[in-house]
């Protein structure tokens, strides 16, 4: 199988907090995977461990068929990994266009730049000038995904990308990311919300108290409804 991500064995640990266990998962190329989780399940453990802001004591991270374990998120972001923090880390002080600005990242090209993200991002369109802080939660997390696109990331991680957002934004964010997947843009995404990851994942990877205890297709993981009740909160 032709996988632009692969994670084998994940084991991290927070100090002597052994958080993940032999954690697998993988991404082909124009999928979207959702990692999905209760609160504390191990998600964002799971994606800092990819990214190389926690590194994994033992497993392996391969990104584009190169050995990236453990390598500092700056350059896990110039080989093409794109992460949307949960927190957002939108800079309040400046602009929507300062803050899209932030997301470039030299020598990696592709189709976005700031006329093409704007195109897919009308709600940024109309407030170009306005401080970052201003922005309410929706718009926020629209400008910390645009700002991960300006890099042309070749996998866009977004960490529990919902939380937080009123329904209409949701729905949004769901259009937002069905008009990504039509350009081949490979996602992985971490959520809660099983109706939005229902309605946007092609695969999902079940994660609880830090095992990996399902990885199927959307189609199987909707048919299986032992498995939403028992790990996920329904
Ligand atoms: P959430 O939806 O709450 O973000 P999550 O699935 O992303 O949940 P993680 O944030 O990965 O979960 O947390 C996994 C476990 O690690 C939890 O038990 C959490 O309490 C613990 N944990 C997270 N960060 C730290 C830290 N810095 N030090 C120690 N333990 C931590």
């Amino acid at each position: 199988m032709n996988y632009i991500l692969e994670a084998e064995g994940l084991n991290t640990f927070y100090g002597r907090s052994h958080i993940l266990f032999n954690v697998s998962l993988a991404v082909s190329p124009g999928e979207t995977v959702c990692l999905m989780g209760r609160n504390g399940a191990g998600k964002t453990t799971t994606f800092r461990s990819l990214m190389g802001l926690t590194s994994p004591r033992e497993g392996r991270v391969m990104f584009k068929n190169m050995d990236c374990t453990g390598q500092p998120s700056y350059k896990m972001a110039r080989m093409g990994m794109g992460f949307v923090p949960e927190d957002r880390r939108i800079f309040g002080p400046l602009t929507v266009m300062e803050n899209l600005e932030l997301g470039r990242i030299s020598g990696r090209k592709g189709r976005w730049n700031s006329q093409t993200v704007m195109e897919h991002f009308p709600i940024l369109d109309s407030c170009r000038q306005r401080y970052g802080g201003s922005l309410s939660g929706g718009e926020q997390q629209m400008l910390t995904i645009a700002r991960a696109l300006m890099g042309n990331p070749d996998l866009l991680v977004l960490d529990e990308p919902t939380e937080g957002l009123a329904p209409v934004i949701v729905s949004v964010l769901k259009d937002l990311i069905m008009s990504l997947k039509s350009t081949e843009t490979t996602i992985l995404l971490s959520e809660q919300n099983i109706r939005f990851a229902t309605s946007v994942s092609d695969r999902v990877v079940v994660i609880d108290k830090g095992h990996v205890v399902y990885t199927g297709t959307m189609e199987e993981f909707k048919r299986d409804e032992n498995i939403q009740a028992k790990y996920l909160a329904v």
